[in-house]
């Protein structure tokens, strides 16, 4: 494979055509970009599917454009998603360690007080600066950024709405589509959004004063990072959740139990098997209706905020896709085989709004491979080995299957467990809530699943990630070497206790 990848890549780089935009900018170059011209490749939406598909597709020397309507880069990942939810976690963090964790290492600080206006600058400097960085490298790649709205003309062009006035008609042999999501509604519609005081993930990111209660919304894991930046910044925050477990799809059981005892220490509330039925705003404040899953006796839940985070739907507005002749399945997704291709065979879809988990990563993921397929008529995305993360502390962090999966599949396993409090560098952090835990083949010990609830799960993750890509066997990282001290050694002692057993516990 990597042998054909390698061929192909020499021959793509004989043969490519590169693209020839003289000063660089969109705006020199919108009055050449002719309907006889056109493109080899144009992305639609410049999310992290889509630039990366875009940045790919002109490295591998097809003349690509990117069409975005936001007016930034980026996406909801970017603007209103992972990295502006991911500087507040980080930043509400440091407050709660200053104000409840300190002292008990050492650190006497008075007057901790909390500078919120300053918190949400930080998000949207950190937010702006990465937009703005892909700006940046979509020069140096010579990919033409168009900012507007596009909707198909036909299955080879697309009529944009720019954001600066008047219309473009862009011509392309590919297309790819990259429109992700949005925020679901409540079902049902019993419950707006107002993004004051009901709120979605996006109005969460943005709240001016800390609510003294907020109620949240679902369980899954836009709702409990939300929930616990809150919660740290000194709202009392209950969690409701129709189901009976936290975490959302995916979450092994035995981790989602854990990380919820973690959370309900940290101060946060849950409320499983229950459902809410509606919401009324009174008196300056928010009084929730809600009923046991199953139905039984009402309660009233009481709120200075409710964030409604029952999770997100593919977007597809405005595009025309009937003009082009895709189709869309019952759930709004777009329908694409195994190549990313749609029912129009010079259109490919990636990213939020085609199947599979909405995560960043895996639209990356899908994004370069959708363009080698135009390309060299080959790419690859292994859907077993995509990771998920939830960035609350402890972090929570998995890849593959979960020991649910493998029961109802009826597969035999081992399982090897590590917990961090047996962990030098845990206990040196003081920081020893958590374990990893490692699925593997009984018969052939290969990895099957690997969950970590602990610290720096997040990027630990990385190695089951890479153990999974290559097909390893629980001993294969037992008898990897990991540096002393570190966590990652709770990540190679959970693999000798699922091959043989841990030294140190
Ligand atoms: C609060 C929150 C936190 C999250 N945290 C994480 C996380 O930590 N890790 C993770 O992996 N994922 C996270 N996600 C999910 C992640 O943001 C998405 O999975 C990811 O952004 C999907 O990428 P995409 O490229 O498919 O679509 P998007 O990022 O949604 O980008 C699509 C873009 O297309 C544009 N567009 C749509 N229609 C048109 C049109 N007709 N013309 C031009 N442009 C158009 C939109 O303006 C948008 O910018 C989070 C999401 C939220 C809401």
């Amino acid at each position: 494979m990597l042998q054909i990848q390698r061929v192909a890549r020499q021959n793509a780089s004989k043969g490519g055509r590169r693209i020839a935009v003289k000063a660089g900018s969109w705006q020199s170059y919108r009055g050449m970009a002719s309907s006889s011209e056109g493109y080899d490749v144009v992305v639609i939406g410049g999310g992290p599917g889509g630039y990366v598909a875009a940045i790919k597709a002109a490295q591998l020397g097809l003349k690509t454009a990117c069409v975005e309507k936001r007016g930034a880069l980026g996406g909801t990942c970017l603007n209103v998603g992972c990295i502006p939810s991911k500087a507040m976690l980080n930043n509400s963090h440091l407050y709660h360690q200053a104000q409840h964790d300190f002292k008990k290492r050492g650190i006497d600080v008075d007057g901790i007080s909390l500078n919120l206006p300053q918190m949400l600058k930080a998000k949207t400097d950190a937010v702006t600066g990465l937009t703005k960085g892909i700006e940046f490298l979509f020069k140096q790649n010579k990919v033409d950024y168009i900012k507007g709205s596009a909707s198909f003309v036909n299955a080879n062009k697309l009529s944009v709405d720019l954001l600066d006035g008047g219309k473009q008609e862009v011509d392309s042999k590919n297309f790819v589509i990259a429109t992700g999501s949005e925020v679901a509604p409540f079902p049902g519609g019993a419950i707006t959004i107002d993004e004051q005081q009901i709120v979605s993930s996006t109005g969460a990111l943005d709240l001016q004063k800390v609510p003294e209660k907020m109620v949240v919304i679902g369980g899954g894991i836009i709702g409990l990072e939300m929930g616990s930046v809150w919660s740290r910044l000194g709202a009392e925050v209950t969690v409701v959740e129709f189901l009976g477990s936290i975490g959302g799809v995916g979450i092994d059981g035995e981790v989602s139990k854990q990380f919820q005892r973690l959370l309900a220490k940290q101060g946060l509330k849950f409320k499983l098997n229950t459902k809410v039925l509606s919401a009324e705003k009174k008196d300056g404040k928010v009084y929730l209706q809600a009923e046991a899953a199953k139905g039984g006796k009402e309660e009233t839940l009481e709120a200075d905020v409710v964030l409604v985070s029952v999770g997100r739907r593919p977007y597809t507005d405005g595009l025309n896709l009937e003009a082009a002749g895709v189709e869309k399945d019952n759930k709004g997704r777009i329908v694409i085989d195994d190549q990313f291709t749609t029912s129009v065979s010079n259109i490919k879809c990636i990213g939020d709004v085609t199947f599979g988990p909405m995560l960043a990563h895996k639209a990356e993921e899908e994004g370069i491979a959708a363009v080698e397929f135009i390309k060299h008529g080959h790419g690859h995305v292994n859907y077993a080995a995509i990771p998920s993360v939830v960035y609350t502390h402890p972090e929570v962090a998995w890849v593959g299957q979960t020991e649910e999966d493998l029961k109802n599949a009826g597969v035999k396993y081992n399982i090897g467990k590590f917990s961090f409090s047996a962990n030098s560098r845990a206990k040196t952090n003081l920081d020893t809530d958590g374990f990893v835990k490692f699925l593997a083949e009984k018969d052939t010990d290969k990895i099957l699943g690997i969950h970590i609830v602990g610290p720096n799960a997040g990027e630990m993750i990385a190695e089951g990630v890479l153990a999974i890509e290559y097909g390893a066997s629980s001993e294969d990282v037992a008898r990897t070497c990991h540096a002393h001290p570190t966590l990652s050694e709770a990540f190679k002692e959970a693999a000798m206790a699922a091959s043989s057993k841990p030294i140190h516990m």
